[in-house]
């Protein structure tokens, strides 16, 4: 077990405990942020440097759910 584990934000640099932040891992890529300013520093520069196809795809399908997730939520509201 490995415990006090902590991790470098890609950002800034800051050093930070395992359970703060924000820690995001995929097809072998770790990222992590001390904070959502410097996770939103770095999408921001993601979306304005992935392929645009790509992006737009993603971008659409995510923007589709969270409209749907909303709508869900606001019929359950009139009732
Ligand atoms: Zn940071």
């Amino acid at each position: 077990m490995v415990r006090n584990k902590r991790y470098k934000c890609i950002v800034c640099g800051r050093m930070f405990p395992e359970g703060q932040g924000i820690v995001l891992q995929r097809g072998g890529v770790t990222l992590t942020f001390h904070s959502k300013a410097c996770a939103v520093k770095f999408f921001r520069l993601m979306v304005e440097t992935i392929d645009e196809g790509e992006f737009k795809k993603v971008a659409r399908s995510l923007v589709k759910e969270f409209e749907e997730a909303l709508k869900r939520r606001e019929k359950r509201k009139q009732i």
